[in-house]
């Protein structure tokens, strides 16, 4: 434990009857762990978003503990729990599925991310890492996320004035927003993600330097984006953070190509697509239905994929070759940006791949479809692009009847031969050239960019 780096704050202290927490909102666990550590001696308290929470009657999703125990000495009480983080170490005591997070009073403004090793200048060292809660409390982002609820006398102590920003939803940041931008340009993003989720607003001050440093969270680590990224939009409130990250400006950093693809189509219906399949999103959260990444990412950058198709026809590239072509490249390019594990971007792009399947009728085509493993996402998709390209409305009536009946049912209406080709919308990348030996394009037959509108 080293000195602190400024004289101590004298907290304020919210009694038991001056707030709204009662221990039977807290999850037994975390009170099991909060016991032991203070059984043991030690300073132990709830922290972080799970106070946030139940003071706005919310109801964490997780349950995080500061103590003045080091993580050997956690380890020592708890026989379930594991260390892990390196530089930083964390205590995980885990209960079945759940996994209370135990962290030592921290010292520093860094996050643990990993991203800053420079920002770091070696400086840091496993000594002096740990701190008193008062340094714990001045190195966390915003002043909401910075109370302590204390176990021995259930009082809540705010060392930065949170207690009265959460009662006005305010976010505000503790220090210099833009030195504390700079240390961790992820900030950003949680002031958007946070503000959306808790409908809090952002002060001013924590709002102004955004739209400026903004391009600050180019140089964040992949990884560490791909997983705020699933907490911003798959967290039940996508399309709020969409608007806000929109605002700030964040969004064209964090997604380039589709920014830049919303921005030059002057009908607006990528835009429109995109909204609606983050409120269909929030929607399914909202009912418990399962979300799945590759879905999402299939949205986010489908304008970047129909731009690029757009581009790819300019040059000259065959109708055959463009589709995986544009596909892989959006997939390449926004990887720079986003780590979207492959398990994710495989099935995001045989959603995109499988959209000009729906334009064909023959027999056997519309059975090899039907039986696609991908089947399912792909027709979700494709009535999601209804909402930005009326003229797929055919097809999509077409494959919604197609799920309804028996195969003989269905068979009976279509056509075996090779014309059975009805509303062309795209063109498919692994049956183009065998059809096109057989028969002609129709002409006016529009393709997956013009279905959306972007070349218009
Ligand atoms: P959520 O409810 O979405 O989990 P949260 O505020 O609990 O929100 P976590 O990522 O779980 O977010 O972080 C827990 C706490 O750690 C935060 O409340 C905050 O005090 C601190 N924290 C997290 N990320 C940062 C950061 N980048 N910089 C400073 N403090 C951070
Ligand atoms: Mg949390």
């Amino acid at each position: 434990m080293t000195e602190p780096s400024h004289p101590p704050l004298s907290p304020r202290v919210v009694a038991r009857d001056g707030h709204c927490i009662s221990r039977k909102d807290i999850s037994p666990n975390a009170l099991r762990v909060l016991y032991r550590l203070s059984e043991g001696g030690f300073d132990a308290f709830l922290v972080g978003g799970a106070v946030r929470d139940l003071l706005i009657g919310g109801h964490p999703k997780d349950f995080d503990v500061a103590t003045s125990a080091t993580p050997e000495q956690v380890r020592a009480i708890f026989r379930n729990c594991r260390l892990i983080g390196r530089r930083f170490r964390l205590a995980h005591v885990v209960y079945g599925r759940e996994v209370i997070e135990v962290a030592t009073f921290r010292a520093n403004t860094d996050d643990g991310s990993g991203d800053r090793e420079t920002a770091d200048d070696g400086r840091l060292s496993r000594d002096n890492v740990y701190g008193t809660i008062e340094d714990d409390a001045i190195r966390r982002d915003f002043t909401a996320n910075a109370l302590y609820y204390a176990i021995d006398d259930f009082s809540v102590r705010d060392y930065v004035g949170g207690f009265d920003d959460v009662q006005a939803r305010v976010l505000r940041l503790i220090g210099d927003p833009e030195q504390r931008y700079r240390e961790d340009p992820v900030r950003m993003l949680r002031a958007a993600r946070l503000a959306a989720k808790l409908d809090f607003s952002i002060d001013p001050a924590a709002a102004e330097p955004i739209p400026r440093l903004a391009p600050l969270l180019s140089g964040a680590a992949p990884a560490r984006l791909f997983d705020e990224c699933l907490k911003l939009f798959l967290s039940g409130h996508g399309e709020k953070s969409f608007l806000l990250l929109e605002q700030l400006g964040l969004f064209d950093v964090l997604f380039p190509e589709t920014s830049h693809a919303l921005a030059t189509n002057r009908s607006g219906a990528l835009r429109a697509t995109l909204v609606k399949a983050l409120q269909n999103t929030d929607a399914r959260i909202a009912s418990d239905k399962p979300v799945t990444p590759a879905f999402l990412f299939a949205a986010m950058l489908w304008p970047a994929y129909c731009r690029e198709m757009a581009v790819l026809g300019k040059q000259g590239v065959s109708e055959s070759l463009a589709p995986q072509r544009a596909a892989d490249r959006v997939t390449l390019h926004q990887a720079a940006r986003i780590a979207l594990p492959r398990r994710f971007s495989l099935p995001m792009q045989e959603i995109w791949l499988l959209q000009p399947r729906f334009g064909q009728r023959q027999r056997k085509r519309v059975f090899r479809l039907l039986a696609h493993p991908r089947f399912r996402a792909a027709f979700d998709f494709l009535e999601l692009r209804l909402t930005g390209a009326p003229e797929i409305a055919a097809d999509v009536e077409f494959w919604r009847e197609a799920q309804t009946q028996s195969p003989e049912q269905l068979a009976e209406h279509l056509p075996t031969g090779p014309d059975g080709r009805v509303a062309t919308t795209t063109e498919d990348s692994a049956d183009a050239p065998r059809r096109r030996r057989r028969r002609r394009r129709p002409s006016g037959s529009a393709t997956a960019t013009t279905a959306v509108g972007v070349t218009e």
